[in-house]
Parts: C-alpha cells; sequence; structure tokens
C-alpha cells in the first residue's frame, strides 16, 4: 500500500467523519478481537468498506497521528500501522 503521510491533511478536522463510509455501521466490525479465524473475515470486511471510502487517507492519518492502537482504521490494521509507523520513522531518520 502506497500511502503519503501528509501533514497538509487537517487529520483532526471533524470533516472527514462525515464523509466516513462506516459512520452508520456497527463499530464493532473494526474492531477485531485478534486477527485469526473470525476476526480475519471482519478484518477483510472492514478493509472492503475503507476501500470504498472517500475519507480513508485522512482516517488513516488520524490513527498514525493519534496512535489508535486497536482497531481498523483507513483500511490499516494495528499491526500493519505499527509496521507504516517503522517504516515512515526510519525514512524521517535517514531524511535528516
Ligand atoms: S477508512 Fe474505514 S474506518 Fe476510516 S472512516 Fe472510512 S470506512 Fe471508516
Amino acid at each position: 500500500m502506497a500511502l503519503i503521510w501528509n501533514r497538509s491533511i487537517t487529520w483532526d478536522s471533524e470533516d472527514w467523519r462525515e464523509r466516513a463510509a462506516c459512520q452508520d455501521l456497527d463499530p464493532d466490525l473494526f474492531f477485531p478481537i485478534g486477527s485469526t479465524g473470525p476476526a480475519a473475515d471482519q478484518i477483510r470486511n472492514a478493509k472492503a468498506i475503507c476501500d470504498t471510502c472517500e475519507a480513508k487517507v485522512p482516517c488513516l492519518e488520524f490513527a498514525l497521528a493519534s496512535n489508535q492502537e486497536s482497531g481498523v482504521w483507513g483500511g490499516v490494521t494495528e499491526d500493519e500501522r505499527r509496521r507504516l509507523r517503522r517504516v515512515r520513522l526510519a525514512q524521517r531518520r535517514h531524511a535528516s
């Protein structure tokens, strides 16, 4: 997934929430317990919804910037966000 960290997006604005494809869905869908078995299906379903969402990028940026530790945000699970954070930190270290 090639997402660009863009601090110029107002990630703390509420605007993106109004465009969220999940706003009328059960929030539990986006917070699976674990990552195997039924949770894997839940994650797949959540990601499929995120893939249709206009707010996908600012949602992920919000989750990264506010250190959301659980759930699928912007189509990205907590484990994937941890990896993404590590990659971005390494990129920033190399850039400075
Ligand atoms: S990207 Fe996914 S979790 Fe984020 S607002 Fe859209 S549907 Fe909801």
